[in-house]
């Protein structure tokens, strides 16, 4: 094989033109204004309130710190119900704004909560439902809510993955309470660091933008035990830049997720998410699952890593398996998650990955 020289990671971090970057952050050398919503920040917010589709939407310093000002701005604790198919983020927000989580299995084919087994786990201490667009495959949110307002609880999800992606041409934000982005350097769409909150109900808008900044109303008036969420101005200023060229990186990882399906699809034993018609999806990631193929996960996993490139085992293990919740949970109560999290690896996938690479993957898989 030839042509490659370098390490291929699973992803790359998209940035702008390097002159596109020092043009936005000039003014900050005029305003030395450098935090606490400036200019750059609101005209951010602005913009991905367009980009998204959401009426309400507040920035935050990374989408852990968002995903745990949404829980506490709904001011309740208890039982939340999440899945343990996901980054460690999204249970820990859970604990750490105060409530326990509880798992909820996952569905075999796209890996997003299962309704089927969400009403079971209901207690008269839930007050929340915390579901995972994962890997940008969008929940069965209609299932979800109805079954949630049945039973008078918040949704409210974890769309890290899912940004920009619409279902049947509506805002995957405008789905539940609220939903949390992240704009991590890992993700489609990045602030180097950086997240938000999209949210329905004005109303939270107060403890949203308290649990952002210590609880500061005005100068003389703090109203609540707030934390320190802020976005600053050069995550906003790579934010505005990224946001010029987000769709046609959608696009070149279109093609990347074309090429990887084209390849792979046929084989006997692999298995792809499927593709639903009325998503427009982000490709955020490229998961490919292991299951009667000629080789198991771990093997094709070690070929790809001697030849230096590096796919991730995204999700394993499995949230309701990790030390840290060690004894509180029985990983076996989540059977599908679990058996998903031994057979997957997700491969490389960003946007200026050549197809010539793709196909040395898929070569190395195969052969
Ligand atoms: C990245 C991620 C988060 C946390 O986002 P950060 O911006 O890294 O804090 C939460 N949940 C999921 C599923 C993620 O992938």
């Amino acid at each position: 094989m030839e042509g490659r020289e370098k390490t291929v990671r699973v992803t790359r971090s998209s940035m702008p033109p390097f002159e596109e970057y020092t043009e936005m952050i000039k003014v900050l050398w005029d305003s030395h204004w450098l935090t606490n919503m400036g200019d750059l920040h609101n005209r951010l917010e602005e913009s991905l309130k367009g980009y998204l589709k959401v009426p309400r939407l507040s920035l935050f310093v990374n989408g852990h710190i968002a995903l745990e000002a949404a829980l506490g701005a709904f001011g309740q604790t208890g039982e939340v119900i999440t899945t343990p198919f996901t980054f460690a983020s999204t249970a820990h927000a859970v604990v750490r704004s105060g409530s326990v989580p509880v798992f909820c299995d996952i569905r075999p084919d796209d890996y997003t909560m299962d309704p089927d087994k969400l009403e079971a786990l209901i207690t008269p201490r839930t007050w929340a439902v915390v579901p995972v667009h994962v890997y940008g495959n969008l929940c069965q949110v209609e299932r979800i809510e109805e079954i949630a307002r049945a039973h008078g609880l918040k949704v409210i999800y974890d769309a890290a993955h899912a940004f920009g992606e619409t279902l049947d041409g509506k805002g995957v934000a405008s789905f539940g309470d609220a939903s949390m982005f992240s704009f991590h350097a890992t993700k489609v769409f990045n602030t180097i660091e950086g997240g938000a909150v999209a949210y329905k109900d004005p109303a939270l808008s107060h403890r949203i933008e308290g649990l952002k900044n210590f609880g500061i109303m005005d100068e003389e008036n703090v109203v609540l035990v707030g934390g320190n969420g802020k976005m600053n101005e050069f995550q906003a200023a790579m934010g505005l830049c990224n946001l010029r060229h987000v769709e046609q990186e959608i696009g070149k990882r279109e093609k990347i997720a074309a090429r990887y399906r084209t390849r792979l699809s046929e084989a006997e034993g692999i298995h792809l998410c499927p593709e639903a018609d009325n998503v427009k999806h982000n490709y955020a990631y490229m998961p490919v699952v292991f299951r009667g193929f000629k080789k198991d996960r771990e093997q094709v996993f070690r070929e790809l890593t001697e030849q230096d490139i590096h796919p991730r085992k995204y999700f394993y293990p499995c949230v309701n398996a990790y030390q840290c919740y060690q004894g509180q949970y029985d990983p076996e109560e989540t059977p599908i998650a679990r058996q998903i999290s031994m057979e997957v690896l997700t491969l490389p996938m960003y946007a200026d990955l050549p197809l010539e690479t793709v196909d040395e993957i898929c070569d190395i898989i195969l052969r």
